[in-house]
């Protein structure tokens, strides 16, 4: 067997009510000077308070806020401010953009980092990954970070007053692991692997049986289930079942489509999700088997239910015109993409003609009755 270098988990995990106040001394232990790195306007009161409470445990934080997603000139701003500043530690307080920025940050600087999720819409606070994209949102790349957050805080009172548009969001990019996995590392001979790929099948089974409840009540066992499920555990499988097991070609799909003009911006997850449905549908044309439709059908359902976008209408693409669909597949399928990982051979014209056919939801239901 080759050598494998894993960054498998956080160090230390605290999850549940209250979670946030129970991790000051954790948090006292690994810095004294920290930088809360944040975005949204709506969770600056809430980033206050996390300052407040840190200086009663001799914490002296100071904050910036990001100005745009997780890209370069933020980054190089967010880097000099703390090195101005002294700080010995990041925590990042936010999304999944937030969250990745603050990470390769500490990464950039070699210092602890600590990581608050403020909304379960993705796995982001868990792994040892950075996405990077343009100012206005466009996917560049991913970058392998040294290691996993030294603390990760999980507090249910703070993610369930997020949107539960995260929530589904989120859904959607944890479903995917298990789409995307299992066609891509089924085959694997790493003991690791196969492990992980059984844990995606598991979580998705979860969130099939969760993830309506979840989304209509945050206060029920099963969005504690799901809003762990996708920011945690979903996580671990990608620590656990590295590269290769965290994306086939709905994550491509997503990076194709983030380099297109929205009005509207949809959330990361909301792309994934319409990305597995092409990703099937791509399947189902590749394959003999019946699998893929059927498993397509109960998805495009599933997402449904959690009014996720399953059309390019519903992802606010419907004024796009061919050339601008065309650039998003020529995106997708560049020559190092992870959509090549597929078990059948796939050019930007299979993909256009792919995602064409979900233009509308008239046009999807025109495919299911075929
Ligand atoms: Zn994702």
């Amino acid at each position: 067997m080759s050598l494998n270098i894993h960054s498998i988990s956080p160090s230390k995990v605290i999850r549940g009510e209250g979670a946030w106040s129970k991790s000051l001394e954790s948090i006292a232990i690994l810095c004294k000077r920290p930088l809360i790195l944040g975005r949204s306007s709506s969770t600056k009161e809430l980033r206050k308070s996390f300052k407040k409470d840190l200086l009663f445990q001799g914490v002296q934080a100071i904050s910036l806020d990001l100005n745009h997603d997780c890209c370069e000139s933020d980054i190089q701003k967010a880097y000099q401010f703390s090195q101005k500043n002294n700080c010995d530690g990041i925590i990042a307080a936010g999304g999944g953009k937030v969250l990745d920025a603050g990470k390769l940050i500490a990464d950039l600087l070699g210092i602890n980092c600590i990581t608050v999720p403020l909304s379960a819409s993705t796995c982001a606070g868990w792994t040892a990954l950075s996405n990077i994209y343009t100012p206005d949102g466009k996917f560049i790349k991913d970058v392998a970070l040294k290691r996993c957050p030294n603390l990760l805080i999980f507090d249910h009172n703070i993610v369930r007053t997020a949107p539960s548009r995260t929530l589904a969001s989120g859904i959607a990019d944890a479903v995917a692991k298990w789409y995307e996995s299992s066609l891509t590392s089924s085959t694997s001979q790493d003991g690791f692997v196969q492990q992980a790929v059984q844990m995606a099948r598991v979580l998705r089974d979860q969130l099939f049986i969760n993830g309506y409840k979840a989304f209509n009540d945050p206060l029920s066992n099963s969005w504690e289930i799901v809003a762990e499920g996708c920011a945690l555990t979903a996580g671990i499988i990608g620590g656990l079942g590295g590269a290769r097991c965290r994306t086939a070609a709905a994550h491509p799909i997503h990076n194709g489509l983030t380099q297109l003009t929205y009005k509207n911006k949809p959330l990361h997850g909301e792309l994934v999700g319409f990305g597995l449905i092409v990703q099937l549908h791509l399947e189902e044309k590749n394959s003999n088997s019946q699998l893929p439709k059927q498993a397509k059908s109960q998805l495009i359902d599933f997402l449904s239910q959690l009014n996720l976008p399953i059309s390019i209408e519903s992802i606010c693409l419907s004024n796009a015109t061919s050339n601008e669909l065309y650039k998003a597949c020529r995106f997708a399928c560049k020559k190092d993409s992870d959509i090549h990982q597929l078990p059948f051979s796939i050019n930007e014209k299979d993909l256009f003609e792919a995602i064409q056919s979900y233009q509308s939801l008239h046009t999807i239901s025109n495919i299911g009755s075929k």
